[in-house]
């Protein structure tokens, strides 16, 4: 029985080495150095922990953070994350924000849908600015027939209306990035390949019995379609992080929908090193539409935790965010080069316009969670 999964797959962090070239941005994109000044906000982290690093070091570099509580085995547990999110919010409400989340106990019971219901909207009225769905929607929960409840059950659709009619946004995590049915030899970064190598138990390809990637897609896709009016937010390109043309397709089909880049920033590094000038245009066209996240998670210091992300390997968390976060900056706003060792190349930076960067790093978070505080 497959019961745990890791999170969103380390971005390959590990893999940054030093930016081989800061090459002078054209005026039109920042440069490396107006990374700390320009506001930002960091869509997709799981701040599990009430010590105030992540805090400290999103003051530091200029980050929001909108804190994503997931019903996920290791993590801590749902009333554990969520009292960790509002105090952290309680000590910095302008700079902290959370997602909350749903368990799926009970799912079968006549009042799951109206328990649920009660719970999200005593926390929205908390603070919390919309709701996560997980991966275990699809690839782990099973009803009492022993079949995997999918996204599209209609079992959902009672919560699922709610979020539509209160514009609440729910923020979806189905499946895995499509390497994981993929056999090793043909996965396009090292981060994928080494870790579905060492967890043979996660790595789908191993499990024909498991549902395809193809049919998690299809019933993702059932649902945004049978929820037009949905807030709805593609964590981790939607699952779609392998092609920007299978994505714009996701995009250019359901207008209310739209994408996080967390934990896949190396599988846009592989596409825009083949072609760069592709990958931009992608982000040119698709600007109101994606929103920049990391998956950044500090979890309770446990030498037995799984979760943490980047992978504690004793260096202070504060230290890893900032570097990952400062990498990313230099590959999006920039032209910068980095080497980038999840996909063995030098990759050059995307340097976006100043105003996209402004959308893509702010102003669309801050325009899809429309509850977040002015
Ligand atoms: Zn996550």
């Amino acid at each position: 029985m497959i019961h745990r999964f890791f999170l969103g797959l380390v971005a390959g962090i590990a893999g940054i080495s030093a930016a081989v070239g800061a090459m002078a941005a054209d005026e039109s994109s920042y440069a490396a150095t107006d990374f700390t000044h320009v506001r930002k906000f960091d869509a997709h982290v799981h701040a599990n922990t009430e010590d105030h690093h992540f805090l400290d070091i999103a003051a530091k570099d200029g980050f929001e953070l909108l804190s994503i509580n997931v019903d996920y085995p290791d993590f801590p547990k749902l009333e554990k994350q969520a009292q960790v999110a509002h105090t952290l919010q309680a000590a910095d409400p302008k700079r902290f924000h959370y997602l909350t989340t749903f368990s799926m106990k009970g799912f079968e019971s006549p009042n799951w849908t109206a328990d649920t219901i009660r719970h999200i909207d005593a926390e929205i009225a908390r603070g919390a600015v919309g709701v996560k769905v997980w991966k275990n929607v699809g690839m782990v929960e099973r009803d009492s027939q022993h079949h995997l409840i999918m996204l599209d059950d209609r079992r959902f659709d009672g919560v699922m209306n709610h979020l539509e009619a209160e514009h609440i946004p729910l923020v979806a995590h189905q499946a895995e990035p499509r390497n994981c049915w993929l056999p090793l030899d043909q996965m396009t970064t090292e981060n994928d390949r080494s870790y579905f190598r060492d967890h043979p138990e996660y790595y789908m390809y191993l499990h024909p019995q498991m549902p395809s990637y193809e049919s998690l897609m299809a019933a993702r896709d059932r649902f945004v379609a049978r929820h037009p009016k949905l807030i709805f937010v593609g964590a981790h390109m939607a699952s779609l992080e392998w092609s920007v043309d299978v994505l714009a397709k996701f995009l250019d089909s359901y207008p209310n929908a739209s994408v996080d880049l967390a934990a896949r920033m190396t599988q846009v590094q592989y596409q825009s090193h083949a072609d760069r000038e592709k990958v931009r245009q992608f982000f040119l066209k698709y600007q109101d539409r994606l929103l920049y996240g990391t998956d950044l998670t500090e979890d309770p210091p446990d030498p037995r935790q799984r979760a943490q992300n980047p992978p504690s390997d004793g260096t202070p968390f504060e230290v890893e965010a900032d570097k990952f976060w400062r990498s990313d900056w230099l590959y999006l706003a920039t032209p910068g080069v980095q080497h980038i060792d999840a996909i063995k190349a030098d990759v050059k930076g995307l340097a976006l316009p100043k105003s996209v960067i402004d959308k893509v790093y702010y102003s669309n978070a801050r325009r899809v969670f429309r509850r977040l505080p002015q």
